[in-house]
């Protein structure tokens, strides 16, 4: 019988696709997952790419209860002096280039994109926005407009106009990129293509083009930074700094936050002519921020962009069978590529099943997304391979190669 749980989802909560995964995870620690029954699930995802630190980390939890008593909300942000964004904002910035050193805080993702999208057309009068093919920057109207992903995108329209596409390293795309363009808004490491790295004479074409012609350059680390693809910042893997930063998903610690980055000269540009340019209630919630620092203190100290590394090195070196077909790894990000979604989505399935957590990316159905807690131990991840590689055989057993 169904569980009453199960049914009230189906029933109270609105659906994101027909298909959820619909495990009922009751608890976690560390970097596995149990649900109702007490069945255990590898976390090889992290949340998408959100638990860096895996789950209940003592550091990040008293930092959170500690600022619970002192107070939830007190004020809507940019008001009030809360040390908890302060401290925050100041521990990220002595992380990133002197040009980065002015912080809003937002909620999510979406948010720290349409804020930046917003600081790029304000800080330059300019209203062309560039972003790529099969970029993924969130799902609010403004982030949709630069999805490049056109299936998800049409029955929304109309969205942003002036909004171009180029082809992720594709260096004639960058001659689009002209005076009148405001940003050009560019994942380092594409997530949701399937871990795509752009190349670094693409990247720092397009940073020579930006500059040139006084175009802003974004960055959407939501995904890639705090050490996952194995260096603090994916940017920094290509010796180019960008003009606006968005971090989000994993900056909370396991809380909700968001933030762009910019210098303070483009930053003032939204207090000013008119004031209140952007503002947000719960950005930089203190809690999510209390969060956000304590997990960003364990990630520096334990140097977990390192682990990232030694992750990524150990699944390029077990994922490896006929059937599978590439396997693209940046840290501890990685896309694991069959022939057909069909064959994808069986393994995952069966992954699933055995007790590991897995999925694939929205825009490559046919790649296995890998993105484990950081300091996952060795021994995990030679778990996880295993299943993996179990998966694979019993479902190319059940459905062929293709
Ligand atoms: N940018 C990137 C690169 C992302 O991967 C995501 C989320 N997958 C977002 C933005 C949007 O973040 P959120 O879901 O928090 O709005």
């Amino acid at each position: 019988m169904e569980s009453p749980l199960r049914t009230q989802f189906f029933s109270f909560l609105a659906q994101t696709s027909p298909e959820p995964m619909g495990l009922e995870i009751e608890h976690a620690k560390g970097s596995v997952l149990f649900d109702k029954k007490g069945k255990a699930y590898i976390d090889m995802i992290s949340g998408i790419s959100v638990s860096n630190l895996g789950h209940g980390n003592s550091e990040v939890l008293n930092a959170v209860t500690a600022q619970l008593q002192k107070g939830m909300h007190f004020m809507v942000y940019g008001e009030f002096i809360q040390s908890a964004q302060v401290e925050l904002a100041t521990a990220l910035l002595n992380c990133l280039p002197k040009n980065l050193e002015s912080v809003y805080f937002v909620n999510s993702g979406s948010e720290a994109v349409e804020g930046a999208m917003k600081l790029a057309k304000r800080s330059t009068g300019r209203t062309k926005i560039l972003s790529f093919e099969n970029g993924y920057h969130g799902s609010t109207q403004g982030a949709l407009s630069l999805m490049g992903n056109e299936m998800l995108k049409a029955p929304f329209r109309p969205l942003l106009p002036g909004v171009g596409f180029l082809r992720f390293n594709h260096l004639e795309d960058l001659e689009i990129i002209d005076s009148d363009t405001a940003c050009l808004v560019m994942e380092p490491i594409q997530g949701e293509a399937g871990v795509i790295s752009a190349d670094p004479h693409f990247m720092i074409a397009a940073r020579k083009k930006c500059g040139e012609t006084g175009t802003l350059l974004v960055f959407d680390e939501a995904q890639t930074g705090f050490g996952r693809t194995g260096t603090f910042w994916a940017f920094e893997q290509y010796g180019v700094v960008p003009d606006i930063l968005i971090l989000a998903k994993a900056l909370g610690g396991g809380m909700p936050l968001g933030c762009f980055i910019a210098s303070k000269v483009l930053m003032d540009t939204l207090s000013q002519n008119p004031p209140l340019g952007h503002i947000t209630t719960f950005g930089g919630h203190p809690v999510c921020c209390a969060a956000g620092l304590a997990s960003l203190k364990v990630i520096l100290r334990e140097d977990l962009k390192n682990n990232a590394l030694k992750i990524g090195a150990q699944l390029e070196e077990r994922l490896q069978h006929p059937a599978i077909q590439a396997v693209r790894v940046s840290g501890a990000l990685a896309a694991i590529e069959f022939k057909s979604a069909d064959l994808n989505k069986e393994i995952i399935r069966a992954c699933v099943e055995k007790g590991l957590l897995v999925d694939w990316f929205l825009f490559n159905d046919r790649s296995m997304r890998i993105a484990p807690p950081l300091n996952m131990e060795k021994s995990l991840v030679e778990k996880a391979c295993d299943i993996i590689l179990e998966s694979l055989v019993q479902a190319t057993a059940r459905i062929g190669l293709h």
